[in-house]
This record gives structure tokens, C-alpha cells and sequence, in this order.
């Protein structure tokens, strides 16, 4: 039996019916991406989101800027973008240089434009179970326990990874669902004990072979979100083997499992954004 969650199947199905709409409403959302320098990985994360929104039928616009900007023109360019009425998703690539705040930035953004879902406003309203824009990550990972038919409702899961944009929006998810679940953090001083528990088992830290067979149930679900560069190989932070595969239930796979949900979420949410701002008007 295949154990490998197939998201680029459930990737596929939602690109299509983002894309079918864009079509049948004759629409061209477009989505401004700023990034800061010229950091490997975000590069290639910034040119697959370009290649999946030229699929969909999305203007992207992409503004460089460099390492050495200061926050004050940071801010300026993403005042100009929230003014602009042509602009309807603004994404700022993390992580940015030192000498800016992220949680500053991300606040600058007008949250009616904001297509990660990072604004204080969207992460509140998924905490009080009344989600608007749901940042990326979690959304795609929405989708897949969708996809798998999974009631949430009383198992155990377990969440490794607690940041504001991806472990944190997640566990409020869960909780919402009414699954008790564990937060376990690089403080969690025995992180088995939290895992061996687990019917769900979640993992965003970016540890390699963080999790491995003797820390998981019998039959348990494993999502990996963590991508490492191992050996000059992309991983997650789960360490596959035979006997973990045997052991478990479902797991996603690395690469080819939540990045493409994230950026397939991504343009989801870009949609919404669209169709909300549209309405005002
Ligand atoms: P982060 O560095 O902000 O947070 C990492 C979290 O993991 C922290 O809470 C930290 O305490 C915890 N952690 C780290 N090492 C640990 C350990 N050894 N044991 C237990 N907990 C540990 O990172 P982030 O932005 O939340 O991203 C997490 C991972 O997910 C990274 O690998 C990132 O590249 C990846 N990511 C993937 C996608 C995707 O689409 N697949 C999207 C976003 C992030």
C-alpha cells in the first residue's frame, strides 16, 4: 500500500479550480512580490510561486531591492503597494536582512492584501475560529487532512514548531477542530514522549531526521512541512525508512508534498483577497 499522501494530485485539483475561475470571471488578480537581496533559498521559493501564478493566469510583479535597503524604504514601497488599487496581494519573502523587523513589516501590509496571512488581523481570526485569510502553510495542510478524510475531532497531534506563521496558525486549526494537541518546541526536553503519543503528528522546525521510527505510534499520521538541504539533497525533518513506512499510517514526502500546497494556498488566498476587494468596491 502506497503510504505517500499524494499532494501533488490534491496540489493539482485546487491550481484547477483557482485557474477555471480566473478564466470564467475573466479576471487578472495581480500580485506584487518584494524581495530583499538575493538569499539562495528564497530566490527559489520566489521563482516557484512565479512559475504556479503564470499557470494560473496571475500578473506577478517582482521588485528587488536590495540587501542594504533601510526599513523606512521598505515601509515606503509597501505603502505605495496598499495605496495602489492595481495591486491586489502583496507577499514579502522572509527572512529579511537583520536590520529589519519582520513583525514590523508584516504589519505595514494592508491585511485586505496581504496573501501570506501573516497581519495580526488574519492570525486573530483564525485564534477565535473565525478565519479569513489563513496564512499558506496551514491552509495547505488544511487541504491535505481534507483530501485524507481525517476527523479531527478528539485524536491526539502533536505539532513540532511554534512560529507565528506556520506552527502556531496550525495549532489554532486543530485546537478549533477539537483535537488535543501538544506544542513541542527545541525547549521540549523529551520530545518523544509528546511524538509516541500522537495520532497526527505535524513537523515545521527544520531539523533534519528530527522524528524517526522508534518516536512515532503504530498507524499515526505524519505531515512533514521542514525543508533542510541534506548532502545537497532538499529534506524534511522526518527520517524515512523502511520500518517507519511500515509503522505508519500516511506521511507526506519531501520535496513534493506541503511546499506545493503552501504555494497553491497561496494564490487561493490571493483569490479571496480579489473577490473581497472587488465587493467593496
Ligand atoms: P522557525 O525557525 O521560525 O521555527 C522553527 C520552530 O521549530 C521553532 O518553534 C523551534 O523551537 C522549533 N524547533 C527547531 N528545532 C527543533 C528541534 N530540534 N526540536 C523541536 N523543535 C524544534 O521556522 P518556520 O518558519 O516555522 O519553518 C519551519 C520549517 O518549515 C523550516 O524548515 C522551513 O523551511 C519550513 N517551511 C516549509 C514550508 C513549506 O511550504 N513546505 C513553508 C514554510 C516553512
Amino acid at each position: 500500500m502506497n503510504k505517500k499522501i499524494n499532494c501533488r494530485e490534491i496540489a493539482n485539483s485546487i491550481k484547477l479550480k483557482i485557474k477555471d475561475e480566473i478564466l470564467e470571471q475573466k479576471i487578472n488578480p495581480c500580485l506584487e512580490i518584494i524581495q530583499v537581496g538575493t538569499d539562495f533559498a528564497s530566490t527559489k521559493y520566489i521563482n516557484n510561486k512565479i512559475k504556479v501564478g503564470e499557470e494560473l493566469g496571475v500578473k506577478i510583479v517582482l521588485n528587488k531591492l536590495s540587501e542594504t535597503i533601510t526599513q523606512r524604504q521598505l515601509l515606503k514601497l509597501i505603502q505605495e503597494k496598499n495605496d495602489n488599487p492595481e495591486v491586489n496581494g502583496i507577499l514579502v519573502q522572509l527572512p529579511l536582512p537583520k536590520h529589519i523587523e519582520p513583525k514590523i513589516i508584516i504589519e505595514a501590509i494592508d491585511y485586505n492584501k496581504d496573501v501570506d496571512g501573516f497581519h495580526p488581523h488574519h492570525l486573530g481570526k483564525l485564534f477565535i475560529d473565525n478565519p479569513s485569510i489563513v496564512p499558506a502553510t496551514c491552509r495547505g495542510v488544511t487541504h491535505i487532512l481534507d483530501a485524507i478524510e481525517l476527523d479531527l475531532c478528539g485524536i491526539d497531534a502533536c505539532v513540532i514548531g511554534k512560529s507565528n506563521i506556520v506552527g502556531k496558525p496550525i495549532v489554532s486549526y486543530l485546537l478549533n477542530k477539537n483535537a488535543s494537541v501538544s506544542v513541542c518546541s527545541k525547549s521540549t526536553k523529551n520530545l518523544s514522549q509528546y511524538t509516541k503519543n500522537a495520532d497526527l503528528i505535524i513537523i515545521a522546525a527544520g531539523a533534519p531526521d528530527l522524528v524517526n521510527y522508534h518516536m512515532v505510534k503504530k498507524n499515526s499520521i505524519i505531515l512533514d512541512i521542514g525543508i533542510n538541504e541534506k548532502n545537497g539533497k532538499i529534506t524534511g525533518d522526518l527520517a524515512i525508512s523502511d520500518k517507519l513506512i511500515n509503522k505508519i499510517k500516511l506521511y507526506t514526502p519531501v520535496p513534493g508534498g506541503i511546499g506545493l500546497m503552501t504555494i497553491v494556498s497561496l494564490f487561493e488566498n490571493l483569490l479571496n483577497l480579489y473577490k473581497t476587494q472587488n465587493k467593496r468596491k
